[in-house]
């Protein structure tokens, strides 16, 4: 890749934050490093990018993201191994996701080049904050909104285009309970399900909270129009396992955001000759497996947490209850793997460990 070209000016923090971090007992996204990335668009086009101090900006109490939420982000992660390198999984899949997502929302797109030398510039800078503690990462958090100073609703002419990065241990530590949705919607056909607008995020969390009210973790969401088929589960995209097969909904519908980490166990899978459908899936063809035992397995895959296990699945008045996690043989393998690929602890055939 030809990023050697592409610079920033880079303003360093006096003084590292680093030393007051309790690294035993860290909270998911509070704690942030040492530098930020900022890039700013005006004029038609995007400004040299910089590297400052991680503070608070300024903000004007018109700017149009909060008002109107022209606003899109993204997550990936960085790793340290063994022999002590660096590696980010599959940013360039994180690039073109987000320039997808900026189209969508009337945004000016970030070439794929600076997007992954920005991350790459950043996190070589705050290389002390990624860790090779166990089950641990730095969360990488690039994000872009509009900026016009303007109580109007049209499009912006002006963004910030920002990365911040934290250091974050295991997402989720128990398996998930999860709770059939026939209600309340996460995205409508024609809508923005595919992009990962902010917007989006700030809608599931009423039903997310009726969930929890109950005694779930997450929902498991359905179509808008029948409430017939599965989607995804909360901010994971969601795999089933039926007679040794893996089958997962598919995503030509623009309501289901396109997940890497789906995609990359799809991949990994098909090379152990696992056979993956990748359809509609009926929220009765998966209650019928789970009553009648055949639902080997259910998990839902992000870059938060990369597989979460489901423990419980509420369907109306029903629980049914998932097989032993020491069962799934399948899922159990794919995480084992998957964590052994990004230490470096086995081979990267695929070429998705990109090196800072
Ligand atoms: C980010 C996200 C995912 C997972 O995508 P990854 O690229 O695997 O992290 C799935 N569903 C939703 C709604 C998301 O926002």
């Amino acid at each position: 890749m030809s990023t050697s070209i592409i610079s920033f000016s880079i303003q360093k923090s006096l003084e590292s934050k680093i030393n007051q971090v309790d690294w035993e007992n860290l909270p998911f996204g509070k704690v942030f490093s040492d530098h930020l990335f900022l890039m700013e668009y005006s004029d038609g086009q995007w400004q040299e990018g910089a590297i400052i101090p991680f503070a608070p900006i300024p903000m004007h109490p018109a700017m149009s993201a909060i008002h109107y939420g022209q606003s899109i982000f993204e997550g990936l992660k960085a790793y340290k191994n063994k022999a002590g390198e660096i590696t980010i999984f599959r940013p360039d899949m994180n690039a073109k996701r987000f320039k997808e997502s900026a189209e969508r929302m009337c945004m000016p797109p970030v070439s794929e080049e600076i997007f992954v030398e920005a991350i790459r510039k950043l996190v070589e800078l705050d290389a002390n904050w990624v860790t090779d503690k166990e089950g641990y990462s730095l969360y990488i958090r690039p994000y872009m909104f509009a900026t016009d100073e303007y109580v109007g609703i049209k499009a912006s002419d002006t963004y910030k285009f920002m990365i911040i990065t934290s250091p974050v241990g295991a997402y989720y530590s128990e398996p998930v309970r999860i709770k059939i949705e026939e209600h309340y919607t996460r995205a409508a056909t024609g809508g923005v399900g595919r992009a990962k607008a902010a917007g989006n995020y700030g809608a599931s969390l009423y039903p997310a909270k009726q969930c929890q009210i109950q005694g779930f973790h997450q929902l498991l969401w359905t179509d808008a129009k029948e409430h017939k088929y599965i989607e995804e589960s909360g901010t994971m995209n969601i795999m089933f396992q039926i007679g040794g097969k893996l089958i997962t909904p598919s995503e030509d519908s623009d309501t289901i955001l396109r997940g890497i980490t789906k995609r990359s166990l799809i991949d990994l899978v098909l090379t152990w000759g696992i056979e993956v459908e990748e359809r509609k899936v009926t929220v009765e063809e998966i209650v019928l497996a789970a009553r009648n035992g055949t639902l080997e397995d259910a998990f839902g895959v992000g870059t938060a947490a990369t597989i979460a296990q489901v423990a419980v699945i509420g369907y109306r008045d029903e629980l049914l209850e998932m097989p032993a996690i020491e069962t799934r043989t399948l899922s159990n393998k794919i995480k084992a793997h998957m964590d052994a690929l990004k230490m470096g602890e086995i081979e990267d055939t695929f070429g998705w460990n990109f090196k800072v």
